[in-house]
């Protein structure tokens, strides 16, 4: 039987050298032997970064320090390395790679930071996708030679609970392909992108894990662990398992599975290095990931859930805005107003005083009776989006609504669409 191996080993601290001396020992331990040269892409999460309300849920600088020294010493022929991303929320990858600290990087490195939205795109064409037949990433990760995934140990009510190395793939596109089909279809898009950004090695920062709550305000602990893998479904498998998590009930995982890109089940991977897996398992136990149903949230709203249940879109979409509130102004929830809140399309009658109608199925409802009713549309509304709404119709400031944050997402991130339009104009 064809095992994969993962390694899982102690580091305890963000210093650069302590990291690069695990990942080399994980790579000796897995028997890395493939060739690094040429461009070297760095894939890191930084979905989004703030010092003071997404503290956690990147990929910390030290990480992808580490990985640049690795990446040095092995290669031969290094054309160059390029840190690639793009972040979500309609806020500037630029202003990420600077909130988390990755400037610094370019400096003394001479890497270069590419924000895809503001970069040379190139499409790539998918011959075994189910939703995307073609996608536009930015160009450096269409000519990479070696692509390098360095994603955060972190847990997400989107996808099942968990986030990793697969569906890092998601920030690999730009905003208008990445909600096409971010519904219940979410677990084939990951599998799908897969095929135009596989990486060649994946290196996870588990030395603190963001846990619960929403995806980019969540808290952290540490867990002191440095994951070293060759395979994205096997490095899944394995964290899942370590996060106590079934890796064959997240559906992206199974879904990229069954296309063959890994290990057909968690028997087929091999997990190396001097952390045992119950150790972590032990630490995560007692850790609330927040992942339930929308419908379950503690709040005065009256959730209904109608169907599609879509725990990629819609569904999980309101219960991530939901945890943003509850992470950093816990106090707020306690004075939403009386709203019942729809979510897919509803059968039954309801009759209600304030509706909220959260996506387009839910619109689509036959038996509304509302005096005030406000719709939020899309499939799936965006985050930014129902944050706008939430505030305007409601006066529910949630915490992402700060001055830095507005002049970002309305000033700056159009600006820098603009670009990346002049600059891919005629191509
Ligand atoms: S509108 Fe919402 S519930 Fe309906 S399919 Fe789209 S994401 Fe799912």
């Amino acid at each position: 039987m064809k095992t994969f191996p993962v390694y899982v080993g102690r580091c305890r601290e963000y210093n650069p050298e302590a990291i690069a001396a695990v990942v080399r020992s994980g790579l000796r331990a897995i028997g890395f032997s493939k060739s690094v040269s040429g461009k070297i892409v760095i894939k890191p999460n930084l979905v989004m970064a703030h010092p003071k309300v997404a503290t956690e849920s990147y990929t910390r600088p030290e990480v992808v320090e580490a990985v640049v020294q690795v990446m040095r010493e092995r290669g031969k022929g290094i054309e160059k390395i390029d840190i690639v991303e793009k972040s979500g929320l309609g806020v500037s990858t630029a202003s990420m790679f600077r909130w988390a600290g990755y400037r610094s990087l370019r400096r003394r490195y001479g890497v270069r930071l590419v924000a895809m939205e503001e970069a040379r795109q190139s499409t790539v064409v998918l011959r075994r996708g189910r939703i995307h037949h073609h996608v536009a990433v930015a160009g450096e990760m269409a000519e990479r030679d070696f692509l390098v995934f360095v994603p955060k140990l972190k847990t997400n009510v989107l996808s099942h609970a968990y986030s990793g190395a697969l569906k890092l793939n998601i920030g690999t596109v730009d905003s208008k392909e990445r909600l096409f089909h971010h519904n219940m279809d979410l677990p084939l898009k990951i599998a799908d992108l897969l095929e135009a950004a596989n990486p060649d090695l994946i290196v996870t920062d588990g030395i603190r894990m963001a846990f619960g709550g929403n995806q980019m305000t969540q808290g952290g602990t540490d867990i002191g662990v440095i994951v070293v893998s060759t395979n994205a479904v096997a490095h899944d498998m394995a964290c899942a398992r370590m996060l106590n998590l079934d890796p064959m009930r997240i559906d992206h995982i199974r879904e990229a599975a069954e296309r063959g890109y890994g290990p057909s089940s968690f028997k087929q991977v091999r997990i190396l290095g001097d952390v045992p897996v119950k150790s972590v398992q032990a630490l995560t136990r007692k850790l609330d990931f927040g992942y339930y149903p929308v419908g379950r949230f503690k709040s005065p709203f009256r959730i209904v859930s109608g169907s599609p249940y879509c725990t990629g879109g819609c569904h999980g979409i309101f219960l991530d805005w939901l945890h943003m509130v509850k992470d950093r102004k816990p106090g707020l929830i306690k004075r939403f107003p009386a709203l019942t809140v729809l979510i897919g399309r509803v059968e039954e009658d309801i009759r209600s005083g304030r509706i909220l109608l959260i996506g387009d199925c839910a619109k689509a409802s036959p038996g509304i009776s509302g005096k005030k009713t406000v719709r939020i549309a899309g499939c799936p509304p965006t985050h930014k989006r129902i944050v706008l709404a939430m505030m305007l119709r409601y006066g529910l400031l949630a915490p992402l609504v700060r001055p830095s944050l507005i002049i970002d997402g309305f000033v700056l991130y159009p600006l820098k669409k603009l670009k990346g339009l002049l600059v891919n104009l005629g191509r």
